[in-house]
């Protein structure tokens, strides 16, 4: 890989670095190297056909590609095409299933009563108060002070304890500014009105988007490896951890990550929906993923299925996940932010390098927003 002369060098093939290569290549018509430390390009949206199912699964965890913007929806979908799937998430609770986010239906089945949506604000008013709580101090007293204890104790805090390994009144008021929830029967996970899943998976989109006579890509291959062998008028776009850029000088970022357990089971639908939440502290797991659902349109075999257990923990460098948005973790990245605005030739960004969870659509966005800055640089 010649480095020296390349002008602009990629770190991360995610979403983020992958959408910057593809409009230099296509837009500005220049040459763009691509790193990737991992072996596979699309970083934590890469999905693989499961070895002994033949299912499509995504290796770090359900996506599900949601937007509200045509403008997103126009760009991927050349790239993709998507099938109609639009999510919903059940949640296991004492063995019955209740839908999620609350919703009137949720309500309903679980005081079994029968209120209309115009009776809901007085109803859980009544739950509210009788906690009192007027000024939240923590994670626990917010929930309840937004939906009543018993809603929260059945569907939020065992979830919320496994989650975050700690209980919630240790947990700041500030991760939780509000609880998604419906006072109708509408099951949908997310609003936005575009949804679905790439019909031939997310690595298919990514290898469409890298495949250009002027993207050379390389795996296998750190940044902190090759780094002294970048010529000085590079400008790197690099999406991975800040805190590592700058040799965690200030300390390090914490961040949340998930284990996966793949279980084969031999009966054709284990759950009859993608994923099922477990909000009891009782199961060791919080979700149960079933990646069949993704794919209603697919053949796929009758007699077995893949189901994934998630386990959340502390990460240790290898899969950063989640940021955790305390106090502490929110001066660090201040500190950080600062360091790079001192930079000319670095651009740090996408959800490693802002230390924030974005949602694919909005990890495009920035992507296209950053591209704009580098198009206007290069014509200065
Ligand atoms: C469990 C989970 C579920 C999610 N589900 C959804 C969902 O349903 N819908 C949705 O819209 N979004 C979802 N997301 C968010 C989605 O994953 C992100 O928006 C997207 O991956 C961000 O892209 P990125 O390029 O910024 O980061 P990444 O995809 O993480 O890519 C960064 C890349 O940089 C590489 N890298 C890091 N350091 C180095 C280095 N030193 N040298 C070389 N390469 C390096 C990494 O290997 C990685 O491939 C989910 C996220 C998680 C964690």
């Amino acid at each position: 890989m010649e480095l020296k002369s390349t002008r602009f060098l990629v770190v991360g093939a995610g979403f983020f670095g992958s959408v910057i290569a593809e409009r230099i290549a296509n837009d500005l018509k220049e040459h763009v190297v691509v790193i990737d430390k991992r072996n596979h390009i699309g970083g934590n949206c890469y999905a693989e056909i499961h070895p002994e199912t033949g299912i499509i699964y995504h290796k770090y965890g359900t996506h599900i590609f949601h937007t509200p913007s045509k403008i997103i929806w126009d760009y991927i979908n050349r790239f993709a095409g998507f099938n109609g799937y639009r999510h919903q998430v059940l949640n296991t609770y004492k063995e019955k299933v209740y839908q999620m986010p609350i919703n009137l239906e949720t309500i309903n089945a679980f005081y079994n009563i029968n209120l209309k949506p115009f009776e809901v604000d007085a109803f859980l008013s009544k739950e509210i108060q009788k906690e009192n709580i007027t000024h939240p101090a923590n994670f626990e007293e917010k929930a309840i002070s937004l939906i009543g204890r018993p809603l929260y104790e059945a569907f939020i805090k065992g979830y919320t304890k496994k989650q975050w390994q700690k209980d919630p009144k240790e947990l700041p008021v500030s991760i939780l500014s509000r609880l998604p929830f419906r006072k109708n029967y509408d099951e949908s996970y997310y609003f936005s009105r575009w949804q679905g899943i790439p019909i031939n998976d997310y690595t298919e989109v990514f290898k469409k988007m890298l495949d250009h006579p002027k993207i050379e890509v390389h795996l296998n291959t750190d940044f902190f490896e090759i780094r002294d062998r970048i010529g000085k008028d590079t400008l790197i776009i690099y999406s991975g951890p800040i805190d590592q850029f700058f040799d965690y000088k200030f300390g390090k970022l914490e961040w949340r990550t998930l284990d996966f357990l793949e279980k084969i089971i031999p009966v054709e639908d284990y759950q009859g929906t993608s994923v099922m939440n477990y909000g009891e502290e009782s199961v060791p797991y919080t979700r149960i993923h079933e990646p069949r659902h993704l794919h209603p349109e697919k053949d796929y075999p009758k007699d077995k299925t893949l189901i994934i257990e998630e386990y959340p923990r502390p990460d240790d460098g290898t899969n950063p996940f989640y940021p955790v948005n305390d106090a502490k973790n929110q001066s660090l990245i201040l500190k950080y932010r600062e360091e790079v605005n001192r930079m000319d030739n670095v651009m740090i960004s996408g959800r490693l390098g802002n230390y924030k969870y974005y949602d694919m659509t909005d990890t495009i966005d920035i992507a296209l927003k950053t591209y704009d800055t580098i198009k206007t640089r290069y014509h200065a």
